[in-house]
């Protein structure tokens, strides 16, 4: 038997004793899902029950996220220790969440996961030229309530753990074989109203010893809560493993002047435009190609004019910045329309003829209701509620 905690063996006197007795765990251990752990996390949890064991948590680490194997019971690395094989098992329990649903559109795909809960969270398989991008959720529901989204309706049901964040992308590579090279925090929530889990997720996904997807390769995009870029300024201006340089942040604009962003984006009454726009000023850029990404969702008749235009080139001067264009995707009964296609590209030429860099996002995935704000519709809202 394994002694307390408090007298631990070394990891060669474990390793001596795995294989030839039955491996108990002192009860104050409760099983721990390991998604949600970062390797020294993972390593330091293997520490606490079995003494040493970074060669055994790396094992694991490594399987689960490079190759989607969660039972060490198979692993090369506890071949010599079916005992510990049997304890870390019990100990690190992976339940990768089923898949419960999946809307397709032929290139672009939103894919649901039954959480532990029976609360369900949603994902968008993006195909990008040679790779595909993910879409992921960090909260089930929003509580945000930007009048153009259909995300907002359900209201905020709970914040995800990292643990389920991290699944998304798993479930993503290894259940249906995509090749996720690319992370945006673009789903359900607002990922800076849920940064811990947020930022544990990312720690994760971008470890080499694991997926090992580069911070450059993730996106996290926020409503322009102006507190938690802050945050996220100071943690990518230190360098990796305690910062994330780097990391990808795009702010969700959508209305170049206070009066009109207010009404379309109630964070506005909390953050204005000339906080975020300090905000973005200060935060780190380490090289020159290195851009913030503004988001704006283009609504027919209200945000679409060349004044809006000429006001978002103002409102980003001086800041190193591109803006994303996303025509509306509007939901049953929406209140909006998108712009025909003339006129958005029109838009986009305003932009980009007063030096404003700026780009057009396509609307893959709108007839899956898969596409931005379309996360979360109402009908699952009724159906989680009965
Ligand atoms: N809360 C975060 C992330 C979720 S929204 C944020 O606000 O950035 C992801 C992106 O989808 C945002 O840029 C948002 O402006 C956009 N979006 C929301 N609803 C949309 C809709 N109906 N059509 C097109 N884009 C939408």
């Amino acid at each position: 038997m394994v002694p307390p905690a408090a007298k631990i063996r070394s990891a060669a006197e474990v390793d001596g004793i795995f294989g030839c007795v039955t491996l108990t765990v002192p009860t104050s251990f409760e099983p721990l899902d390991p998604l949600g752990l970062d390797l020294p996390s993972l390593v330091k949890e293997f520490g606490e029950r079995w003494g040493k064991g970074e060669y055994h948590a790396l094992a694991l680490f490594r399987s689960i996220h490079r190759n989607g194997v969660c039972d060490p019971r198979v692993l090369p690395e506890y071949a010599r220790n079916p005992s510990l094989a049997e304890a870390v098992g019990a100990q690190f329990p992976v339940r990768l969440p089923p898949v419960c649903g999946r809307s397709d559109d032929g290139s672009t795909y939103k894919f649901l996961l039954k959480l532990r809960d029976g609360l369900e969270s949603e994902s968008v398989v993006i195909p990008m030229r040679t790779y595909k991008s993910l879409c992921v959720s960090s909260q089930v529901g929003c509580k945000m309530g930007c009048t153009f989204c259909e995300t907002a309706r359900l209201g905020h049901l709970r914040d995800l753990d990292a643990g389920e964040i991290v699944a998304q992308v798993l479930v993503a590579r290894h259940v249906l074989g995509e090749p996720i090279e690319n992370v945006v925090f673009m789903g359900m929530g607002e990922p800076l109203d849920n940064l811990d889990n947020v930022l544990r997720a990312v720690r994760i996904l971008s470890d080499r010893r694991g997926l090992g997807i580069p911070l450059p390769s993730i996106t996290v995009s926020t409503v322009g809560h102006v507190d938690g870029i802050r945050q996220l300024a100071r943690l990518a201006a230190l360098p990796a493993p305690e910062g994330f340089p780097r990391l990808r942040l795009a702010v969700s604009l959508n209305a170049p002047n206070d009066t009109l962003r207010s009404r379309l984006m109630p964070v506005n009454r909390r953050w204005n435009l000339a906080q975020l726009r300090e905000a973005l000023l200060e935060f780190p850029l380490s090289r020159r190609d290195d851009y913030l990404f503004l988001e704006y969702v283009l609504l027919e008749g209200i945000n679409d004019s060349h004044a809006h235009a000429q006001e978002i080139v103002e409102l980003l001067r001086g800041i190193q910045a591109c803006v994303n264009l996303i025509p509306l995707n509007p939901g049953p009964d929406s209140p909006y329309r998108r712009p025909p296609q003339t006129h958005v590209r029109e838009f986009l030429q305003w932009l980009l003829d007063a030096g404003q860099r700026a780009r057009l996002r396509g609307t893959k995935g709108a007839d899956a209701m898969a596409a931005c704000g379309q996360l979360g519709n109402p009908e699952r809202k009724r159906a989680r509620r009965e």
